[in-house]
């Protein structure tokens, strides 16, 4: 049987810790920091992530200025938010909680973000220093896959790792870490040729497809590691009632893999602990 990659566990042990580190330096700043998460429209899902990392931010001691705005508003009206608060100075963190409704454009909002406020670190700015493996603020899901393979002394150089998605949120900025942690690395996507035998072939196997259970267990090389990082929710048909499954066929994948994160419990909490201490960083970095 697989171990498991506890990332709520660790996450726990991240806001522990950056909880006693602001209440350190707080003192020097004069203020806690600060993170605003924009909201567009009334997604379920995006209001329950929303909540959450607003609770998350108040456990450690960071202060919230989110904003909610109707599914109407305007592109120019959320670019003036966002511009006042790139200079609001109790504000160190910016993220405009994604999927936006289809009239507005996302990437016209993260170039307006302050690349030094990018919380979610997916400002082409901060993209590109990835990409040159520069310091800067990183995008929070691969950061926190990284973060836990880190906590488990999960050996990376040298293996050969497959990442099944390219999205820009995830796939791509993860495979840029992965290979800077020199694991051979491969991507997969909707066009990939015998995905099976691609994914067969991985000693670190990450699935960010968003279908839920659709890695199953033949899919995985024996001894594998594999990191789930879909969030799907799935209807009960007879009860109505709906719960989160994975990209990965959990209950199967764990008698192949040798470690395994779970979902939920995995790299969800893994991301809001990422959020957060991207948020410090941009704070701590002001008492320089
Ligand atoms: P996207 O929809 O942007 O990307 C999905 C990727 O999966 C695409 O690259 C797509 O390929 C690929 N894909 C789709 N179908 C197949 C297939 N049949 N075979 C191989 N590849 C396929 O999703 P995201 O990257 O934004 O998110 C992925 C999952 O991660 C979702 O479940 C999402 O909810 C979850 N997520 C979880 C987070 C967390 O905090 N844990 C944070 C962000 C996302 P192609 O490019 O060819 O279309």
């Amino acid at each position: 049987m697989a171990q498991i990659l506890d990332g709520k566990g660790f996450a726990k042990k991240i806001q522990a810790n950056l909880k006693e580190k602001i209440a350190q330096i707080q003192p020097q700043m004069g203020r806690p920091p600060g993170l605003a998460v924009l909201m567009v429209g009334d997604n379920p899902a995006s209001a329950a992530y929303v909540r959450n990392k607003e609770r998350s931010c108040e456990r450690v001691g960071i202060a919230s200025f989110g904003k909610h705005f109707p599914a109407d508003v305007s592109q120019a009206e959320l670019e003036a938010v966002i511009q006042a608060l790139n200079v609001d100075e109790r504000v160190d963190g910016i993220l405009v909680q994604l999927p936006l409704p289809d009239h507005l454009d996302s990437v016209g909002l993260l170039l307006t973000i302050a690349p030094e406020k990018d919380a979610d670190g997916l400002h082409p700015l901060n993209l590109g220093h990835l990409v040159r493996s520069e310091p800067g603020l990183r995008s929070c899901t691969p950061y926190g896959v990284m973060a836990l393979l880190q906590e488990y002394d999960v050996p990376l150089a040298g293996k050969k790792a497959v990442v099944v998605g390219r999205s820009i949120l995830v796939g791509k900025p993860l495979a840029l870490m992965l290979l800077d942690a020199n694991a051979t690395v491969t991507i997969a996507h909707s066009r990939t040729a015998d995905l099976a035998a691609v994914t067969r072939d991985a000693d670190i196997l990450v699935a960010a497809v968003g279908r839920p259970e659709f890695i199953t267990a033949d899919m995985i090389k024996p001894g594998a590691i594999a990191i789930d990082v879909g969030i799907n929710r799935v209807e009960n048909p007879d009860t109505g009632k709906a719960r989160l499954v994975g990209d990965i066929a959990f209950d199967a994948a764990e008698k192949v893999a040798s470690y395994i994160t779970p979902v939920p419990g995995g790299i969800g909490p893994m991301t809001v602990a990422m959020l957060l201490q991207n948020t410090f960083h941009s704070y701590e970095a002001k008492l320089s």
